[in-house]
């Protein structure tokens, strides 16, 4: 069976899992075929996480020891001062992130923070950086003024199928999840958004996320893929390993299934030697995060990427920068610099 590299919005349950039953290596095959018509196969998308709000979060997903329901050793902090937030933005940059995605552990941002992440968005985007944040839900309002201060994109993962989510959260239905994504989509941002495996799901919720996924009204721009990282005190601390061929399959899937989405290989990368690495580039991954910590998992050492890059000739993707942007860039640069301290809003209080 040979797929076309045609964007679709139309795919059946029988479709995909025919893909995931394919021999390994004509899924690949395929999944490489179709990389190839959208993307330089030997470049990778880079982009830097940091954590702006750590912990106590009101949720309940089981995976997350963020969550306030589960004793974890995790060290919870408010939201970060915008300063603090760019410096750490400019110490990514200087290391070759071309995204900077900034997290905070909210069911959904409150109004009181909403003017220190706005500076946040402008000061980041100011520096050239494409911009990335994960909040939670998002009203449409919210969306819009995001939008407006100059976010790119929008993280908010639906995690798994529809019919696995309630084992994993209770606190946040699967609707309220796709209601953010359409308010993020109607102001224009781009949406990133994928899932996590190895949470004790079956192959036919792996098969119902990515149909859920690439059966919206425009596929994410960006799709992590994430390996659950177990953590000590969260109720999926001793769920069963997923076999890592299944983890790639479901990749090289997601790679046919969106051919022009990037594909982010994102927690979990720790738990993977450079081989592994390789076979889910092979896949068709061509994003990842880059540093030491996603958010409060540990993430590979930056020189240990640098070195898997060397070998396997690869290349981080450069920023593209429509003129547009250009110009927005350029006036944030200049508000930049003309405001005073006051410009640092003590989010923290
Ligand atoms: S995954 Fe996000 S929403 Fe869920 S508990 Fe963790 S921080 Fe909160």
């Amino acid at each position: 069976m040979q797929y076309s590299s045609a964007i679709r919005h139309d795919w059946t349950e029988p479709e995909v899992q025919a893909l995931f039953s394919l021999p390994f290596s004509d899924l690949i095959y395929q999944a490489q075929t179709v990389h190839r018509a959208y993307f330089d196969p030997n470049a990778v998308q880079v982009s830097t996480l940091l954590s702006i709000k750590t912990g106590a979060c009101p949720e309940d997903c089981k995976y997350c020891p963020q969550s306030a329901h589960y004793n974890t050793d995790l060290e919870t902090e408010r939201l970060m001062k915008v300063r603090a937030v760019l410096e750490e933005a400019r110490a990514a940059k200087a290391k070759g992130a071309t995204r900077f995605c900034m997290g905070a552990a909210w069911k959904n941002p409150r109004a009181k923070d909403m003017p220190a992440i706005l500076e946040m968005v402008q000061g980041v985007k100011a520096m050239g950086l494409e911009t990335c944040m994960t909040l939670g839900s998002l009203s449409s309002e919210q969306a819009a003024s995001l939008a407006e201060a100059g976010l790119d994109y929008y993280n908010h993962n639906l995690d798994t199928s529809p019919e696995y989510y309630g084992q994993i959260i209770t606190t946040r239905s699967y609707q309220e999840r796709l209601d953010t994504l359409s308010h993020v989509r109607d102001v224009g941002m781009k949406v990133c958004c994928g899932g996590i495996l190895g949470l004790g799901e079956s192959q036919r919720d792996r098969v119902g996320l990515l149909l859920t996924l690439a059966n919206l009204p425009a596929h994410p721009e960006s799709v992590p893929i994430n390996m659950l990282v177990r953590v000590e005190g969260t109720p999926l601390a001793d769920v069963e390993d997923l076999e890592p061929f299944e983890f790639i399959r479901t990749l090289a899937v997601a790679r046919i299934m969106m051919p022009a989405s990037h594909v982010r290989l994102s927690a979990g990368r720790t738990a993977m030697n450079e081989q592994m690495q390789a076979l889910c580039f092979l896949a068709g991954a061509n994003s990842i995060f880059y540093g030491e910590k996603l958010l409060t998992t540990e993430n590979p050492m930056a020189d240990a990427d640098r070195a898997l890059f060397k070998k396997l000739g690869i290349h981080p993707e450069p920023i593209q920068v429509s003129d547009e942007d250009d110009e927005v860039a350029q006036l944030m640069d200049q508000i930049q610099i003309q405001k005073d301290r006051e410009f640092f809003y003590d989010a923290s209080r």
